[in-house]
């Protein structure tokens, strides 16, 4: 019998994050994957620069850029209609932009899935060592009020595992067994376009390596394509769009036919092309009407599904699985009251309903569903998601209010302005610690930070000794210097303000001035926002 406090069932990049999280905040988990490996498609490639910010955080972000596509691939975005032939369009995407790229201190990253899984799974059994289970499948389980129980099955013996777990994470992708057994439906658009995904070995370099890009999309009457980088030099995938659309279905795609298909997306008869993988799959913008039920969280693909247009379904698994994981460990560690774990669904399902409709939109500007005679350009927000990226808030109950109102953007979508309005992500700002020159985010991640202005010490002092444990305290004009006197413009708050930042890098609470009663002020804060008072803080 297997008795653990959180049971991962799914080792794609969310399940296998969210195993990273958990063990870094210290509580023990187990990860089962029915697959004998990690990912061998390379599907997802961007990785949005939020994400990065919290794989350096894990310490993972290093290893990542090195299995990754060399970064000046990620500049651009190519329209032709072969790649040796007529170039139609080219655009930097505004994520790249000088001004996307100073909202943080970790630049977008492209890195195909199938290299990303490795790196993720070698750290999650780095600091957890028989943590990660693969070959075992999740076969049956039931819940009872403080317990999941179920059955497993090691695929290499066939032998039936029973286990016993606090807590389960769904992350069992998009078709979720476990959301399927919970019987928890979706709302959205499902099947929206047939696609198929075709990995291949071919030296595309003579097209591309003087304009390197991350997408070159290939609009032809009869073909619409795009090239995904991988490596940029031998390795490519090929995604064709819309495929009964066109008259192509699985049954007349064979290999020789997609080998055909690249020659003629690239616009060379005879090029060399092997034919590395096929995989047939269908577009769907789709959230799950529940994020919970009592002791199963769905995380990632199981709880959404984005269309690939924007590059946005793993970058948002993965904050799932960040949102998550401290609130399991608070509450398995004691820390926190049952009522935190709420705030998993009231927060992220919002936001996964904005991402998908994003994307949604992304994809129909693109004319993905009906034949279109000539390439079709996106819309303006298409790869220019600033403010999804980094703007998009929490309201709920772990997040205390300060009485301020959010600032107003035109546009949502694209425009990001840094605050650090409570159920904000905390900005990024360049601060120095002795010498060495740290951003905010570096600072975030394990657990609470509570940031003073230069003249707030008293918010020191005043942090009850039941908390210290959880909160590691910084102090501008102490341990930290603002040469260029930034950092409470940022944060708004005055020169004696605080802020207060969850181990997710999300503000919890935040106070201008000094106050009366600093230490009943952060205990009622505290008490609030882990859900173990009912304070009206
Ligand atoms: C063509 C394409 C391009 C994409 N590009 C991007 C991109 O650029 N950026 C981006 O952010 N996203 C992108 N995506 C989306 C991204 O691939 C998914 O969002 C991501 O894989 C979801 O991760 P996951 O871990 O939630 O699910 P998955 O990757 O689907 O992993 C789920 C895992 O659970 C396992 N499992 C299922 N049932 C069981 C069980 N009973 N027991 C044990 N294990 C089980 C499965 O075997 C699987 O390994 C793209 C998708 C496609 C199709």
């Amino acid at each position: 019998m297997i008795d653990v406090p959180v049971l991962i069932v799914g080792g794609g990049p969310v399940g296998l994050t969210m195993s990273l999280i958990l063990s870094q905040q210290g509580a023990k988990s187990l990860l089962v994957e029915r697959h004998p490996g990690t990912a061998i498609v390379p599907k997802a490639r961007a990785i949005n620069a939020r994400t990065m910010e919290m794989y350096r955080q894990l310490g993972v972000e290093d290893d990542i850029r090195a299995a990754g596509t060399p970064p000046q691939f990620g500049k651009s975005i190519i329209w032709t209609e072969t790649l040796a032939g007529k170039e139609i369009k080219r655009l930097t995407p505004g994520r790249s932009s000088a001004e996307s790229l100073a909202a943080s201190p970790a630049g977008n990253c492209g890195c195909s899935q199938d290299l990303l899984e490795p790196v993720l799974r070698a750290h999650a059994e780095r600091l957890a060592p028989e943590s990660v289970l693969f070959d075992t499948e999740l076969k049956s389980f039931t819940m009872t009020d403080d317990a999941v129980e179920g059955e497993l099955l090691d695929r290499s013996t066939g032998n039936i595992v029973p286990f016993r777990a606090q807590y389960l994470v769904a992350a069992d992708g998009a078709h979720s067994p476990v959301r399927h057994m919970l019987g928890i439906e979706r709302t959205g658009e499902r099947d929206i376009y047939d696609s198929v995904n075709i990995h291949s070995r071919v030296d595309l370099r003579p097209w591309t390596a003087d304009r390197p890009a991350a997408l070159y999309y290939v609009d032809q009457p009869d073909l619409r394509g795009t090239f995904l980088t991988i490596n940029g030099t031998d390795r490519w995938g090929f995604l064709i769009h819309s495929l009964s659309v066109y008259g192509f279905t699985q049954a007349n795609m064979p290999p020789e036919r997609c080998v055909e298909m690249i020659r003629r997306a690239v616009g060379v008869a005879d090029l060399p092309v092997e034919v590395l993988g096929i995989s047939f799959w269908k577009c769907s913008a789709m959230v799950s009407d529940k994020f919970r039920s009592g002791r199963v969280f769905l995380v990632g693909d199981a709880a959404h599904e984005t269309t690939p247009s924007g590059g946005f379904g793993l970058n948002l698994g993965v904050q799932d699985a960040q949102n998550l994981a401290w609130k399991l460990a608070a509450v398995l560690r004691g820390e926190a009251g049952i009522s935190l774990l709420e705030t998993y669904e009231v927060e992220r399902q919002p936001v996964a309903r904005e991402i998908v409709r994003a994307t949604l939109l992304n994809m129909q500007s693109l004319g993905r569903t009906e034949r279109q005679a000539e390439a079709k350009l996106p819309r303006a927000q298409y790869l220019n998601e600033q403010g999804l990226i980094f703007g998009l808030q929490y309201q709920s109950a772990a997040v205390v209010p300060d009485g301020s109102t959010p600032s107003e953007v035109a546009d949502h979508v694209t425009q990001y302005v840094p605050t650090a309005f409570p159920g904000s992500r905390a900005p990024h700002v360049w601060l120095k610690r002795g010498d060495e020159r740290v951003s905010t985010i570096e600072l975030y991640g394990r657990t609470f930070v509570m940031m003073i202005g230069p003249e707030g010490r008293e918010w020191r002092n005043a942090v009850p000794s039941h908390l210290w444990k959880l909160v590691e305290i910084h102090q501008i004009g102490d341990d930290l210097s603002d040469d260029a006197d930034d950092f409470c413009a940022a944060y708004g708050i005055g020169k004696g303000g605080a802020v207060l930042v969850r181990p997710d890098g999300y503000v919890a609470f935040r106070i201008n001035s000094l106050a009366e009663n600093p230490g009943a002020i952060l205990s009622d804060a505290f008490g609030q926002l882990l859900g173990l008072c009912n304070c009206a803080a």
